[in-house]
């Protein structure tokens, strides 16, 4: 598949705005979601068949030439053999834009694609299933790339193929700013329904020259290592590799008040006539009250989804602007799956977990435009079993114990900022590389990569990590190299 080509200088963000969409206007972005789950789903049944006839024909001893031909498994081959077929599966085709089939055909080819490289070996990763039958219950979402997409004048609406001017929950100002600056391009449009039941349009555009702003403030500490929290009373903790507490963003009132509603409704949902008999085990028919209930569930989840998002792009921004060098903890992807996965270990931590993804991502995209270097700690770094003043480790420490004791040197310090602390040390040498080679860094990057270029006086960075480090050999002398993921 030929790929885009994004022009020199210029970047690929989204925009995403809320939708007001009138009755008619909701009723046709349901139609139009419907369309894509319905050629989604007939081709997919389609190609079975056709797996299915040739399997049989080979097992009757026909040869190769004589099977049934093989449908293409491309999105403009299932395109054709769709367009061929509308006229009589889909009489009502003509209903929604094309678009609509466009987007269940792509995600078909998409699906097949990832299936049929993964078995053979050619996509890295968990092996990936075959596609399956989209249900009523799947994300609804159409993809229009083509026709006319555009912002209105008003600020207030964003025309898209066959629906019109759709009414958008806030200003579009931010975006329209750029294209009427002709600093930005409208690529392709997904409109896409979360799970409170909400329209969104997410405008795919190009953008020119994405930079630092001029106005943005310099923070005195040009390499910081985040922490991020399991507790509500700290969200994030920023700090220096010296010890410095740069910053504590705490979880926002409204996300604990949200989580514990959370907590609240599930107990409700658990009590009630659900889905599922677990005396039986066997599906039934939902009550009302409890289809009432799991609505709330959705409303609920997409409001905290919502708090932590905007606390977390603030968060980030700052970041981002403010820093030379930032270090964040990688996902312990393993771990997470292994023995029971993240609710296993409580929601706390399933929740931190998930911050965590959204920040790297944040922070990947952020320090690109913002030119700052983002260092990916090791996995197994253990950021907050270390002691931050003689560097021993500690490896029994519990998520429970919020609070770090040394036992070798009496170092009491709370646990999330000594975390911070061991990872912006991991940021030290990149700084040091790009700013003064001689710089006397004491401590190496071990555990550290870099997401984002390092200047070409970044190679001390790889120097740097073979050094051997001192502060983390034990007292018997040996060299732990990997702990577990703290
Ligand atoms: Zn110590």
């Amino acid at each position: 598949m030929a790929r885009f080509e994004i022009p020199q200088g210029w970047t690929a963000q989204a925009y995403r705005f809320a939708l007001d969409p009138t009755p008619a206007q909701v009723r046709a972005l349901a139609s139009h979601a419907g369309a894509a789950r319905f050629a989604h789903n007939h081709m997919l049944a389609l190609v079975k068949a056709v797996m299915d006839q040739r399997a049989a024909e080979r097992s009757y001893g026909l040869t190769e030439a004589e099977l049934t031909p093989v449908l293409g498994w491309s999105l403009p081959a299932l395109r054709k053999v769709w367009n061929q077929r509308k006229d009589w599966c889909a009489p009502w085709w003509g209903e929604n834009s094309k678009e609509a089939y466009n987007t269940g055909l792509d995600g078909l080819a998409r699906g097949l694609d990832a299936w049929s490289s993964s078995r053979c070996g050619r996509r890295a990763g968990r092996p990936v299933g075959f596609p399956r039958f989209k249900t009523a219950r799947a994300p609804r979402s159409v993809r229009f790339s083509t026709g006319v997409i555009r912002i209105e004048g008003d600020r207030r609406h964003v025309s898209l193929p066959r629906l019109g001017a759709v009414r958008t929950h806030e200003s579009t100002r931010k975006l329209a700013r750029r294209i009427e600056a002709g600093t930005a391009r409208i690529l392709s449009a997904t409109v896409r329904c979360d799970s409170a039941g909400r329209w969104y349009c997410a405008l795919q555009t190009l953008v020119e020259a994405k930079a630092r702003p001029a106005h943005a403030p310099r923070s005195q500490y040009p390499v910081v290592g985040v922490d991020v929290g399991v507790k509500a009373d700290s969200l994030l903790v920023v700090a220096t590799a010296g010890g410095v507490e740069v910053a504590r963003i705490p979880a926002p009132k409204s996300l604990s008040a949200a989580q514990s509603r959370l907590r609240a409704l599930q107990r409700r949902a658990a009590r009630q006539h659900g889905p599922y008999d677990l005396a039986t085990k066997t599906k039934q028919m939902p009550s009302k009250r409890w289809r009432a209930t799991a609505a709330r569930i959705g409303r609920t989840h997409a409001h905290a989804a919502a708090v932590r998002r905007d606390v977390l792009h603030k968060a980030t921004t700052a970041l981002a602007q403010q820093h030379e060098v930032v270090v964040v903890e990688t996902l312990n992807a393993a771990g997470m799956r292994a023995a029971g996965g993240a609710h296993k270990r409580g929601l706390n931590r399933a929740l931190a977990d998930a911050a965590l993804a959204e920040i790297r991502t944040m922070l990947s995209y952020k320090s690109r435009w913002y030119g700052c270097h983002l260092v990916e700690a090791d996995r197994y770094f253990p950021s907050s079993k270390t002691c931050t003043a003689c560097g021993r480790r500690k490896p029994n420490l519990t998520l429970a114990d919020r609070v770090f004791d040394c036992d070798h040197c009496g170092m009491h310090i709370d646990r999330d900022l000594g975390a911070a602390i061991n990872l912006a040390r991991l940021g030290v040498p990149t700084h040091i590389g790009e700013q003064s080679p001689a710089g006397s860094g004491p401590v190496p990057g071990r555990g550290a990569t870099q997401e984002t270029e390092p200047a070409p006086a970044g190679d001390a960075v790889g120097e740097e990590a073979s050094t051997p480090h001192h502060y983390q050999v034990d007292q018997t002398g040996t060299a732990s190299p990997q702990g577990e993921a703290a």
